[in-house]
């Protein structure tokens, strides 16, 4: 994409390159729900500044929704600790997968993500990350299969949206392994959180 190409080669090259990222993801998702089933992922524990990390998250999806109707915003507790101790990139795995749910599930309207102190005890702290979007939400039926594997919801979403339907089930799986909790509150057509 960096070298002189026609128009049409151009076209070319996006479309492999945008081929080449699907497929990655997908390979991911599938190496790492065998790596959770297998029993063998293995958590880092690692001191990360929280605001630093959020920010990092926040700034990427602000530069790609720049140019949409969607407005991004970020709000941080005053209450949560500079440092936490934990695995960032497994965070950023969850994160990633609520937000780019969002993006791709919302066309006009707001995405949020809100940080929370849920409980503070000496070496304890317990942090909701809340991902809230004004999308199209999820049917009552639907609710309570989107954390289980290949679940897209409805049957249409996988021609319309792509996906796999593991990104949720992946991302429950690491929360639970955190001894965290991850629930889903929707209304079709006013959005998710
Ligand atoms: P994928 O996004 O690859 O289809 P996920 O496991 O991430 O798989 O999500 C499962 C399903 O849950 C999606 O196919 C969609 O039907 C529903 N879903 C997830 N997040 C949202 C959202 N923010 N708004 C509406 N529907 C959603």
């Amino acid at each position: 994409l960096e070298t002189p190409l026609t128009p049409q080669q151009r076209k070319f090259v996006e479309t492999i390159g945008n081929s080449s990222d699907t497929l990655l993801t997908l390979i991911n998702d599938l190496l790492d729900f065998s790596k959770i089933k297998a029993g063998k992922l293995v958590f880092e524990n690692i001191d990360f500044n929280v605001k630093e990390f959020i920010w990092n998250i926040f700034e990427s999806y602000k530069l790609q929704l720049d140019s949409s109707r969607v407005e991004l915003t970020l709000d941080i507790d005053d209450k949560i600790p500079a440092y936490i101790n934990g695995d960032y990139s497994r965070l950023t795995q969850i994160l990633n997968n609520l937000l780019s749910n969002a993006q791709k599930f919302t066309d006009q309207g707001k995405i949020g993500i809100d940080l929370s102190l849920v409980s503070k005890k000496k070496d304890r702290v317990r942090i909701k990350f809340e991902v809230s979007d004004s999308g199209i939400g999820i049917s009552p039926q639907k609710l309570d299969t989107i954390f289980e594997p290949f679940n897209q919801g409805e049957k249409d979403i996988s021609r319309r949206y792509g996906g796999t339907g593991l990104g949720l089930a992946i991302s429950a799986q690491l929360v639970g392994l955190m001894n965290g909790r991850i629930w889903v509150e929707s209304k079709p057509g006013e959005g998710s959180t």
